[in-house]
Formats: structure tokens, C-alpha cells, sequence
């Protein structure tokens, strides 16, 4: 067909050669990117508390958080001045809640870590899992409340789904903050209970091998950023590392940037028949003005205009934006009325382009679901900014959790927490690829009714 020609002569003609800029080396003084998804359940303290951890950094002006601070008061909820550091909107604001991912950074000695902010509400979590998809790293907020780390922790609450969502995405590396230690009188045994009820949870069911925990208070701002005073109750018994120490000590994400160019739309700002502009999220690979572009799926040529980047690395204006950054892109092209959306992928031809498909095997971990999968399950498909209807169309095997072994080929079903390889079709063509080949483009959650029932990551590319 046209389209199979269109793709094949996209995949075998010569990519733009890369002028590439100076490595993708930082600066001196400039620091890694780290990208770290904060999670945790609904009133847990993750927007408080790193709001309040901004604020210790320097990152919130003094005025500004004087503003926040009159408004809350006015509103009646004095103790939310904190969590708005990271809340964006006024509606948002009168709702007390945060919606979106609120992407803010800040410095440690070795890391920029930008924050992917996930709020914990149920009908929320489409957001959360666009953070998790793009997390190097998470930070786990717990409870320490008595009570509310057990609402948190049992059925229904979120801890135990935001951790096997991480893990089913493969983000690996975990710190747990025990959080609002001032209402438990910074108990000692308090903690305990809370970190050896967590710590068996996450390396047993979850699957997770090095997970460290550290006792904080958001909302009084303590073992954030600074180590306790000595004379401080902590003190008394916790003479470990802050939160930001632990942060710090997250391996470095091993970023793309010798490969090929993956570069993730995630908003269209404006779009006329001749030109795009748009922000996209550089997966792998470095974009660079006047060179040549596809957007899958649907294969919309494209001249690169612009290029600015938003990473704040110095000498950001040299055209040129590289992995792990976010790109501001203005696109020359012919499009048509609405061809280009969120999701959709900047890439370059040559046999690193990517091309799209509608089924692929992926493995899964399904979630606490009343139904099981089964051929047939139809469901919506998430990748990195992307959402998609999409069909189970078969189950290929039981897998054990964590060795990858098959415990039973061609089950009729999968049920609730069991692993599983599947494949699966999706209505259109869809830009994602395995992870292996990209992290990004590889991670992939199900969600049906408003219930996320499966989270995992793509192994191959079937058609
Ligand atoms: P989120 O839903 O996880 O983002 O939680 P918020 O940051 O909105 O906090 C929920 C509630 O807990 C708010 O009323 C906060 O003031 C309160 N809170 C947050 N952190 C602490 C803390 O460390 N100590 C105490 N006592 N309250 C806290």
C-alpha cells in the first residue's frame, strides 16, 4: 500500500546528518537531570512537602510565598500555603487540590531534579501515571499518622497501586520519606511500624530491591533539606541523611543522547497549514534547527525552525536540544487540519526512525481488578503522552513476577496481581516502540472504567 511504501522509504533513506553540538556534555558547574515522580496517597503531605522543600531550597521568591501565605490564611486553610508552591491554577487553588503534573526543579549537589508532581486523587491518576512513565526515580510519601498510614496502605488506598505502577514501569530505584512524623511526636517506634510494614510490602510483592526510608515532616519543614538539630526529638534517634542527601544519592539515569531521535509531543501550541509550534519532551537523540523530521504515526514531514529548550543548561540557545530535555520546536511543514497531537513523535529517517504499529507484545502486571483480562478485553492504552482505545487480543503466557519464567502458556485469563505477557491492538497506528529500544516510548498502562487494571512495558512490535 502507499502508506507501507511511504514508511519503507522513510526507514532507508539517509537520516539529516547531526552536526552535533559540542557532546551533549553540561557545562561546568551545570548538573545531571533527574527526573523523580513523587507519589503517595491522597493527603499523604507530597504537595506540603515539597512545596515546603522548595522553599528551604530557594526556589519560591519571598514575596510570593507571602502572597500564598495571606491567601491561605484568608481561605481558611493556613496549612495549604506550602502545597501551593506547586499548584498552578486558581481553580485548582479553590478546589485544594493539584491537578496537573506540576513540573518544578530544584538542585541538589549533583542533580536538577524535576519534579513530577502526582497527585493522589482517584480520578487523578492518568496524570500520576504520566509522571511515573517519565520517572527516573520515585519518592514514595507515607503517612506516619496513626490510622491514616493504614487507610493509605490497605484496600483502597494508593500506596500499594502507585508502587506497583512504578515497578511495573520499570522505574527501579525508590526512597520511602515517612512523612507528618510531628503528629506521632516523631516516634521512634512509630516509624518502625510504618517502614517494616512498607519495606515488606515493596521487596516481596512489589519487587523492589533497595529501598531506603527516611523520617521527615513536611508541613514543619524537618529532615528535608538540612539534617535535624541536634536537641531535636528526631535526633534523639535518627542521625541518618535528609531527604535531599537521599535524593542525591539516586543513580544517575543513563540518558540517549548518542541515540536516535525520540522526541515526545506534549502539547500543540499552535498549528497553521504551514507551520507548528509545539513542546516535546527529548526521550533519546538531540534535535537540531534545519534538519529534517518525520511526526509519527502518521509521517508529516517536517523542517525544524526553532529549537529552544526550557532545561535552563547554559548556552541553551544554541539550537540544539538533546536528551532529557524539554524542547520548544517550531515545525515547517504541509499539515493538514488537526494531523498533529499530543503523543505523537519527532523522529528522523533512516534505519533509526520509528515506525508505528497497532499490535505488540508487551509483559503486565494486572492490577486489583474485579475482572480478569481476557482475549478480547478492550481497554485504553497509555504511553508516555499518549492515550489510546485498545483490545487485549491475546494472553501468551503467567509469568513469575520476578524472574520473567512462564508459569503457564496460553492462559484463559489473567487475574488480579498475576504477571503476564500479552499482545495487544490498538485502533490506529500508534507511536511506541519496545523499551528496551527506548524507556520512554516502551512503558505502557491499561485503564478501563476509570480504573488503571494493568500497567507494563513493551517487548516488541508485532505490526
Ligand atoms: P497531598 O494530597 O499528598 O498532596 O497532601 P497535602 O500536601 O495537600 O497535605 C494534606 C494535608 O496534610 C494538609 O492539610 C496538610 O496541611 C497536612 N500536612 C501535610 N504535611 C504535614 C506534616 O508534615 N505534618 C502535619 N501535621 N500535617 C501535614
Amino acid at each position: 500500500s502507499h502508506r507501507l511504501q511511504q514508511l519503507a522509504a522513510i526507514s532507508s533513506a539517509p537520516s539529516t546528518p547531526k552536526r552535533t553540538r559540542k557532546g551533549n556534555e553540561r557545562g561546568a558547574g551545570e548538573r545531571e537531570s533527574l527526573n523523580l515522580v513523587v507519589v503517595g496517597h491522597v493527603d499523604a503531605g507530597k504537595s506540603t512537602l515539597m512545596g515546603h522543600l522548595l522553599c528551604q531550597l530557594g526556589c519560591v521568591d519571598q514575596r510570593t510565598m507571602h502572597k500564598y501565605k495571606q491567601e491561605s490564611a484568608r481561605s481558611g486553610k493556613a496549612s495549604f500555603a506550602f502545597a501551593w508552591v506547586l499548584d498552578e491554577t486558581e481553580e485548582e487553588r479553590s478546589r485544594g487540590v493539584t491537578m496537573d503534573i506540576a513540573r518544578t526543579t530544584f538542585e541538589t549537589d549533583r542533580y536538577r531534579v524535576v519534579l513530577l508532581d502526582a497527585p493522589g486523587h482517584k480520578d487523578f491518576i492518568p496524570n500520576m501515571i504520566t509522571g511515573a512513565s517519565q520517572a527516573d526515580a520515585a519518592l514514595l510519601v507515607a503517612n506516619a499518622t496513626r490510622g491514616e498510614f493504614e487507610t493509605g496502605f490497605e484496600n483502597g488506598g494508593q500506596t500499594r497501586e502507585h508502587a506497583m505502577l512504578l515497578r511495573a514501569l520499570g522505574v527501579s530505584q525508590l526512597v520511602v520519606a515517612v512523612n507528618k512524623m510531628d503528629t506521632v511526636d516523631w516516634s521512634k517506634q512509630r516509624y518502625s511500624e510504618v517502614e517494616s510494614a512498607l519495606r515488606a510490602f515493596l521487596a516481596k510483592q512489589a519487587g523492589f530491591s533497595a529501598v531506603r526510608f527516611v523520617p521527615v515532616s513536611g508541613l514543619a519543614g524537618e529532615n528535608l533539606v538540612k539534617r535535624v538539630d541536634k536537641g531535636h526529638p528526631l535526633a534523639s534517634w535518627y542521625t541518618g541523611k535528609s531527604l535531599v542527601e537521599h535524593i542525591d544519592e539516586f543513580t544517575a539515569p543513563s540518558r540517549q543522547t548518542d541515540g536516535a531521535l525520540r522526541a515526545i509531543i506534549n502539547d500543540v501550541l499552535k498549528a497553521t497549514p504551514q507551520q507548528l509550534t509545539v513542546t516535546a519532551k527529548v526521550e533519546s537523540g538531540e534535535i537540531e534547527v534545519g534538519e529534517k523530521v518525520y511526526i509519527m504515526p502518521n509521517a508529516d514531514a517536517a523542517i525544524v525552525k526553532a529549537v529552544a529548550n526550557d532545561s535552563g543548561r547554559e548556552g541553551a540557545s544554541d539550537g540544539t536540544c538533546g536528551a532529557g530535555e524539554q524542547a520548544l520546536l517550531t515545525l515547517m511543514g504541509t499539515f493538514e487540519q488537526d494531523t498533529i497531537h499530543v503523543g505523537h513523535v519527532v523522529v528522523r529517517a533512516g534505519k533509526d526512525t520509528l515506525i508505528p504499529g497497532r499490535r505488540f507484545v508487551a509483559r503486565i502486571v494486572v492490577f486489583d481488578v474485579l475482572v480478569p483480562l481476557m482475549r478480547g478485553t478492550k481497554a485504553e492504552l497509555y504511553a508516555h503522552s499518549l492515550c489510546e482505545p485498545c483490545t487485549i487480543v491475546k494472553l501468551t503466557a503467567v509469568v513469575n513476577k520476578a524472574s520473567g519464567e512462564v508459569i503457564k502458556a496460553n492462559p484463559r485469563c489473567l487475574t488480579r496481581q498475576q504477571s503476564g505477557r500479552v499482545e495487544i491492538e490498538t485502533e490506529r497506528e500508534v507511536a511506541i516502540e519496545s523499551f528496551t529500544a527506548c524507556r520512554a516510548l516502551g512503558r505502557i498502562t491499561l485503564r478501563a472504567n476509570g480504573q488503571t487494571i494493568a500497567a507494563g512495558i513493551i517487548e516488541e512490535k508485532i505490526a
